[in-house]
């Protein structure tokens, strides 16, 4: 039986649902997840994600058109997250270029995305943008750039899905904040260096507000199109230019799944980034992006049914960067 629905952002008329290109695959990988025997934990040390149900599975394919389907939970928002901090590079990359990389370097860092002890023997340089410590760099200079860098991911996100209602979790950012120690001493220790211009506390607060944002994989497949289109946005203007789409893409394959970039890439093989709220996006670059999303969580932070899906996805369609 097919569970897939669809919508066209654009006013011409949806397909029939099960009609798109890769409307057997998903049902296909729903009803594979659906039999896992381990489908992981919620991420426990923000309390408002403990609770999720980690059985709940939604995925969402969104072609360059801005065609959306899906299956499962895929209208479902969630709470994004680390998946933030790919739309937060983009917009500081948009607006800064190469400037960014010297506050934040480009390698995988092999350690826990919230750790601290390569920062001291880096001399406050963060490895790449998507653990703690870059994305903490990133939306500092975002925040100086625009003042208002949680706003300014919101309305891209917003404006890429054409979801309106997409928006902060006021509840989600406190419980962040209330636990917020170890980001805390990121940025300090940063700020040390002289690596962090705005003062701590708005630094964290914007920080926790970017993370805190919800939407679904219907948005965040449509809303990361851009990259599977060279860095075009939906209405055909640039956000980046190609090269620039493509160092974002890289640096997401290799680094976007916290210190579990290798395996991802080993068995993914697309760029990706995840987010303890149980999302992953990937993309395939001219062909299409993924949203997946299951709140249970696998020991590095991904959510197990959430990669095993993508795993399948490219097993099934021979779709991947290599
Ligand atoms: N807001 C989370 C934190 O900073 C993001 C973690 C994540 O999704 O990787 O701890």
């Amino acid at each position: 039986m097919s569970h897939t629905s669809a919508v066209a952002r654009a006013s011409s008329p949806a397909p029939p649902s099960g009609s798109h290109r890769f409307s057997s695959v998903i049902n296909q990988i729903a009803e594979e997840m659906n039999t896992l025997d381990d489908h992981g934990t919620p991420a426990d040390y923000i309390p408002m994600l403990a609770d999720a149900d980690p059985r709940r599975f939604g995925m969402a394919v969104a072609e360059p058109d801005g065609t959306v389907y899906g299956v499962g939970d895929w209208r479902q928002p969630f709470s994004t997250q680390s998946i933030s901090k790919v739309f937060a590079l983009a917009l500081a990359l948009s607006l800064d270029g190469g400037q960014l990389w010297q506050g934040v370097g480009r390698e995988p860092s092999g350690n826990p995305f919230n750790s601290l002890v390569q920062l001291e023997y880096e001399n406050g340089i963060p490895r790449n943008p998507f653990i703690n410590a870059g994305a903490l760099v990133v939306t500092d200079r975002l925040q100086v750039l625009t003042g208002d860098a949680a706003g300014q991911v919101r309305d891209l996100l917003r404006t890429e899905s054409g979801n309106a209602a997409i928006d902060f979790v006021p509840q989600v950012a406190a419980s962040e904040a209330a636990y917020g120690d170890r980001n805390a001493a990121l940025a300090h220790f940063m700020a040390s260096y002289g690596n962090i211009t705005l003062p701590v506390p708005a630094l964290l607060a914007a920080y926790f507000r970017q993370c805190s944002i919800e939407a679904s994989c219907a948005d965040l497949a449509l809303a990361a199109g851009f990259l599977a289109r060279g860095g075009v946005r939906a209405d055909g203007a640039a956000l980046l230019s190609r090269s620039q789409a493509k160092q974002v893409n890289a640096v997401m394959l290799t680094c976007g799944t916290y210190d579990a970039a290798g395996e991802f890439a080993y068995r993914v093989g697309l760029p990706g980034k995840s987010g303890v709220g149980g999302g992953i996006i990937a993309i395939v670059p001219g062909v299409c992006t993924l949203c997946v999303w299951s709140p249970g969580l696998d020991k590095r932070g991904n959510s197990v049914a959430g990669v095993s899906a993508l795993d399948r996805f490219t097993t099934l369609t021979g779709l991947s960067v290599f």
